[in-house]
């Protein structure tokens, strides 16, 4: 009979609900197989669950509580439920670093594909995903008698709110086995330390490219995030030259982000940074050269000088009282 488990991205029990989480829901209930669970892991829970009871159409949470599981390893987080998986006919993962580490251990013990980066249901065993960069689209199918086990690429899903749900699911605690694998240990978390929204899960980005010239003057674009509370974005260009750390590279080989508004400044345009804003919603392009491939897809474009148009629009911002 068919059931779907949800692993819950693993969080400190903090509120609110990880949007990743809430996105990988989102393709559970479009693929409608069975009823649905979430597993839970991680420590000090009860706060989360709380918000967690308030989603609709869940049959039951499974919640593995135990300080060891404040940064479960991949090893840790597959041996905890592996026997569990087997009791269902789709398992989804969000595709984070995480759950592309983790759901790959889990398919190789249940013996079933692993389908990564699912951006469209087709049916509960058809799915669309990205190729090449995103440049080609791939219809997979999973063969029938193998459980579906599969990431979700977040950048193509919108979160499901929490609605009021007349009969909240259960919760069930499970028992956490004494030994867990030790093998690989996690040492330490280093965080940003910016305040600002985090690049994947942000509403608005400020991006900007190699003609930004030095890391000082890259750090214009602090003020214009700060203003659209916006997360900060470049292109690899900017970031090979040392204007702007890695993780806030968007594209190909940095970030798929998929934003409400994606303001690119002195950025070419190049496929591979494209492939990165390909799920954005309206695209406003800043360059001064006319014919930058990056006009091609953008929503509004402004042949300008970057050095110019920032601070105009941030005086412009300002006197319409437009912070934040
Ligand atoms: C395998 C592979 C993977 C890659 N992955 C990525 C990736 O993930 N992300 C990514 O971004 N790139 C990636 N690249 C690199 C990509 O091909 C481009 O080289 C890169 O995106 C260019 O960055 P840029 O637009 O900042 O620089 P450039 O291409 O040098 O463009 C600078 C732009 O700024 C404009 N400009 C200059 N001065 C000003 C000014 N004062 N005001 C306004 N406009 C100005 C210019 O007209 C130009 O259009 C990858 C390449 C390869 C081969």
């Amino acid at each position: 009979m068919d059931a779907t488990l949800v692993m819950a991205e693993a969080q400190e029990g903090t509120v609110p609900l990880a949007e990743a989480t809430l996105k990988t829901l989102a393709v559970a209930r479009k693929i409608g197989a069975g009823p649905l669970d979430i597993a839970w892991t991680g420590t000090s829970l009860d706060p989360l669950l709380g918000q967690a009871r308030t989603l609709a159409g869940i049959r039951r949470h499974l919640v593995f509580d135990d300080p060891r599981l404040t940064h479960p390893t991949a090893d840790v987080m597959a041996a905890l439920v592996g026997d569990l998986v087997r009791d269902y006919s789709h398992v989804l993962m969000p595709g984070t670093s995480f759950g592309r580490d983790v759901l790959p251990r889990l398919a190789g013990r249940v013996g079933a594909p692993a389908v990564s980066d699912v951006l469209e249901v087709l049916d509960p065993r058809r799915f669309k995903r990205g190729l090449y960069a995103g440049n080609v689209h791939a219809v997979v199918r999973v063969p029938d008698g193998v459980p579906v086990l599969l990431t979700v690429r977040l950048a193509s899903w919108r979160p499901v709110t929490a609605e009021k749900e007349a009969q909240p699911a259960g919760i069930e605690k499970r028992e956490v086995p004494a030994d867990l694998p030790t093998e690989a240990r996690f040492v330490g978390l280093e965080r940003d330390a910016s305040a600002r929204p985090d690049l994947q899960s942000a509403r608005r980005v400020v991006s900007g490219g190699r003609s930004f010239g030095s890391r000082e003057n890259f750090a214009l674009l602090e003020g214009l995030a700060d203003r659209l509370n916006a997360a900060i974005g470049a292109s690899r260009a900017a970031v090979d030259a040392g204007y702007a750390p890695n993780d806030l590279q968007v594209g190909q080989t940095g970030k798929i982000i998929a934003p409400e508004l994606y303001m690119a400044f002195g950025i070419s345009g190049a496929i591979q940074h494209l492939t990165g804003i390909r799920d954005a919603g309206t695209i406003v392009a800043v360059n001064k050269d006319p014919e930058a491939p990056i006009f091609k897809v953008a929503d509004f474009g402004l042949v300008g000088d970057l050095f110019e148009v920032i601070p105009a629009l941030l005086a412009e911002l300002e006197r319409q009282g437009i912070a934040r």
